[in-house]
């Protein structure tokens, strides 16, 4: 399972770096962005494995992030795991909506998050 390269879309500095820290001590490649204008350039230039993407972001939000990802030939197939705050329970009903591959939320819970990661990645190989 190591090495595979997980895009983490993120503006936080602590969560970036809670992110980065967990997945590079599972194994992972880590690419981060930390607004989603390069979050779909970094999806289309590396094409990762597995995109985390937050949804209050810089500009464009996770939403529109995830749609522009989809919408590209080279990225569509990538899973993307939804990052949410969880004291905003209708960033999750909307990012539900948009159709996300998993979810996750702030402040992130390790076991849950290395749980998401390994069973989203297990998924999206299962369907390549
Ligand atoms: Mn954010």
């Amino acid at each position: 399972m190591a090495g595979e390269l997980v895009l983490v879309v993120e503006d936080n500095d602590k969560n970036m770096k809670l992110a980065r820290d967990v997945l590079t001590a599972k194994g992972y490649r880590v690419a981060e962005a930390v607004t989603g204008e390069e979050g779909v350039k970094i999806a289309h230039e590396q094409v990762p494995q597995l995109i985390l993407m937050d949804y209050q972001l810089p500009g464009i939000d996770g939403i529109e992030a995830f749609r522009q990802i989809r919408g590209d030939a080279t990225t569509k197939h990538i899973p993307i795991v939804a990052v949410t705050a969880s004291a905003m329970p209708e960033e999750e009903a909307k990012m539900k909506k948009a159709g996300f591959d998993g979810f996750l939320t702030k402040p992130i819970n390790l076991k849950e998050f290395v749980s998401a990661v390994a069973d989203t990645l297990a998924k999206g190989k299962g369907a390549a």
